[in-house]
């Protein structure tokens, strides 16, 4: 039935309405998905689609910072040009679907760790860099310091160019993608270091540790990716031999660092759908996406890394029921769930995303 009424209003609503579904939905959900994508595809996508024509919603099924992102990108001031002014509405079917990891830097606590380092180092030296998991706030605040956001797929590249225009990165809100990164271009770990948001001076830290970093890591983190452990590569292998470790960067690094493979969401499923078939992977990732891998790949066996699977408990929160609700206020002509965010905050969050998406 909500398949129905789902069908029915996407073709009433044509053109006007674009569907947008991050990889940890529900199939159900993901059916309605007219572009499937991790974060960086999604918000590639959302600025590509919305950049003319008659598209007049995205309901996002994801959440929060990814409707935000699609909202400054979709209603940047070139587009709103190309459209005669007419603003793009970005729906995000749950308002509570946020993201725990964007939720542990929030911008105070960010400001007061700007203005402690600013107190001992020259801070003209550091280059704030925000995951794409953080809110518009932490986005415009890189912004406005000549900084950049940057994806799980493309930290790499984005730690390379910082690291070009200045000596220090400050990293939010993932701790694990940022040492993840750090170690893989070479960095000493004695040179990264991490600012615990709980200490109440200098993260923990003194001042002669901090002059000594390179990477400054906020110490936040995903529940979903970091409850994958290193004992549980021994495990899997006691069951499948042959099996290839796959893993995801905002996993801790004690496992990236014995995993066979490290990439993005993206990366992780053309890894797999490009593998022989009799292959065998076991991946470190969330569950849900996991599930679909392995049921896309019958030819091979997909478990995952640990047998007692992770799963993203706000990305669950998008509904069947929840997207089809979406569609009544929308033909009415009274949308809700809007994500819109502050005109000023957005201007500055886009110069962020902006270099973000130039850098692959
Ligand atoms: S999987 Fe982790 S990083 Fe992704 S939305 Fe869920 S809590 Fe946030």
């Amino acid at each position: 039935m909500l398949h129905k009424i789902i069908n029915s209003a996407k073709s009433r609503l044509g053109d006007r309405l674009l569907i947008l579904g991050h990889h940890y939905q529900y199939d159900e959900v993901l059916a309605h998905a007219d572009l499937v994508g991790d974060s960086f595809q999604l918000s590639r996508l959302a600025a590509e689609r919305s950049a003319g024509g008659s598209c007049d919603y995205i309901i996002f099924c994801g959440v929060h910072f990814m409707a935000e992102t699609a909202d400054i990108l979709a209603n940047s001031p070139s587009n709103l040009e190309r459209r005669g002014g007419r603003r793009v509405e970005v729906i995000l079917p749950d308002l509570y679907a946020g993201c725990s990891m964007a939720d542990m830097a929030d911008y105070e606590s960010v400001l007061s760790c700007w203005e402690q380092l600013s107190a001992i180092i020259d801070i003209d030296e550091v280059i704030p860099v925000t995951y794409v998991n953080s809110s518009a706030e932490l986005k415009a605040f890189c912004g406005e310091r000549g900084g950049i956001a940057c994806t799980s797929g493309n930290a790499r590249a984005v730690f390379e160019w910082a690291l070009s225009q200045r000596r220090r990165i400050l990293f939010f809100p993932d701790q694990h993608l940022g040492r993840n990164t750090a170690v893989k271009m070479g960095i000493p770990m004695k040179e990264i270091i991490e600012w615990r948001r709980e200490e109440a001076r200098l993260g923990g830290n003194n001042a002669e540790t901090i002059k000594a970093s390179r990477i400054l890591l906020w110490d936040g983190f995903c529940c979903v990716h970091q409850r994958f452990l290193s004992g549980h590569i021994d495990e899997i292998k006691n069951v499948i031999p042959n099996v290839r470790i796959i893993v995801h960067p905002e996993c801790r690094n004690e496992l990236v660092m014995r995993a066979d493979e490290v990439g993005s969401t993206a990366y992780i499923l053309k890894r797999i759908t490009e593998s022989p078939a009799g292959s065998a992977w076991a991946v470190g990732t969330e569950g849900k996406f996991v599930d679909r891998i392995a049921k896309q790949n019958l030819d091979k066996t997909i478990v995952n890394l640990s047998f007692q699977p992770s799963y993203c408990s706000t990305m669950g929160l998008i509904t069947l029921q929840k997207l089809a609700d979406m569609f009544n206020p929308i033909e009415t002509g009274e949308p809700k769930n809007i994500i819109r965010v502050n005109e000023n905050i957005a201007k500055n969050a886009l110069i962020a995303l902006q270099k973000m998406l130039e850098k692959n």
